[in-house]
């Protein structure tokens, strides 16, 4: 629909209904699954935690998965069962959701908050090893949009300097880094599978590892510290019996969560395939404006597109970001921003005195980042629509 905007004598667009910024795709299959579990009597971690354990482990390509109720959650455990805690120092980029710092302050450690590079905003290796000093133990990667982070440079540092690996994949579920899926390359990898995300539990997460021993006592910290589960002590030849051996969190997945979980993994390809279908869509509508700059892909990698972040290049422009988006929501389409950089939030500003001059090319980024809506329930003409307003935005706010 297009209606006359007549105090600027241009042409507004203005799509209804309106566009949401994000829903969730689930089928009959997902709502049949979680009805049987219902049914079944078994809410908690059980047989479908377990199945669904199994075939993400298969599908990333990693020998260990633990279910957890978040991604917070399960990076949290993956810091606690590596000993992580009161003078360690874990290296963490700049923009990313507050949960990948926050874990580390929960520890008792500091998180050294770190510069990101200007194409993929993804953390910059070159201040990671700035960032190194004698107490630093751990490097949490995010691969931040879908795009995986320079793994090859990250995990030399970490050889070198003896560090824990940590992925926050909270985006990357189904990308690959060369041809390793994520989910197979650091010590250990946590998705998140929040309602807003590529694969959807409501709440939940999931943690692989290559490695055995680090994934039991992942495993133990997850649930209260426990030397058994409660499938083991409550089905049929479990035993009351169990042993606390150390105090460990409740972060388990339920097994309604994973009966999301099992049909949304089957759908996952398919899902991440019409996310690639819109893509091209904006890719396409959006090439050829000089206002706008697109995200740009690194060669030989997979991206999971789970979001689809444009830059407006504001001195083309006689509008600023935040205008932007009010006008996006106007005009029927949903937006948002990812992140506000950690070093902006008042807890990591203030408690570690943290300067905008130490983040140049967060700060620069954060400043022009608007999130379009990207997800598999759209429509082309759904995509379409969202071109159509931005480049309308572009065109009444064009400077000259
Ligand atoms: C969503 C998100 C998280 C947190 O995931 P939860 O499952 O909600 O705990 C962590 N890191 C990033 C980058 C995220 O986007």
């Amino acid at each position: 629909m297009v209606a006359l905007d007549r105090s600027s004598q241009v042409e507004t667009m203005v799509r209804r209904p309106f566009l949401p910024f994000n829903q969730p795709d689930l089928t009959s299959l997902e709502i049949d699954e979680v009805m049987d579990t219902l049914r079944s009597g078994w809410l908690t971690t059980g047989p479908k935690t377990k199945l669904f354990e199994q075939r993400f482990a298969d599908a990333v390509g990693a020998s260990k998965a633990i279910a957890v109720n978040s991604c917070t959650g399960g990076m949290h455990v993956a810091l606690a069962a590596a000993g992580i805690g009161r003078g360690d120092e874990v290296i963490v980029p700049t923009m990313t959701f507050a949960a990948t710092a926050n874990v580390v302050v929960h520890q008792g450690a500091k998180p050294v908050i770190v510069d990101v590079a200007a194409d993929t905003l993804n953390i910059d290796p070159a201040a990671i090893e700035n960032a190194l000093t004698s107490r630093t133990r751990a490097i949490m990667p995010v691969h931040l949009y879908g795009h995986p982070c320079d793994m090859d440079a990250i995990l030399a540092i970490a050889r070198r300097q003896n560090l824990l690996v940590l992925e926050d994949a909270a985006h990357a579920v189904g990308a690959y880094w060369h041809d390793q899926p994520i989910g197979a390359i650091g010590h250990a990898t946590v998705f998140s599978f929040y309602a807003t995300k590529n694969l959807v539990t409501g709440e939940g997460g999931m943690i692989t590892t290559g490695d055995a021993y680090y994934a039991a006592e992942m495993r133990r910290w997850v649930l209260h510290g426990m030397s058994r589960d409660a499938w083991d002590r409550y089905s049929e030849h479990g035993s009351w019996y169990y042993e606390i051996v150390s105090p460990g969190f409740k972060y388990n997945m339920s097994d309604i969560q994973a009966a999301l979980g099992l049909h949304q993994l089957e759908r996952l390809a398919a899902m991440n395939r019409r996310r690639e279908a819109i893509v091209r869509i904006y890719d396409d509508g959006l090439a050829g404006l000089p206002e706008v700059t697109l995200p740009s892909t690194r060669p030989d990698v997979r991206h999971a597109w789970h979001l689809y972040v444009i830059r407006l290049n504001c001195e083309q422009l006689t509008i600023e970001r935040d205008r932007f988006i009010e006008e996006m929501r106007q005009a029927g389409i949903g937006a948002s921003v990812h992140f506000i950089p950690l070093h902006r939030h008042p807890y990591y500003r203030d408690s570690q005195r943290l300067l905008p001059s130490d983040f140049p090319v967060a700060e620069d980024a954060y400043s022009r980042i608007i999130s379009l809506p990207l997800y598999s329930r759209m429509s082309d003409d759904d995509a379409a629509d969202v071109v159509g307003v931005v480049r309308n935005i572009v065109r009444r706010y064009r400077r000259s």
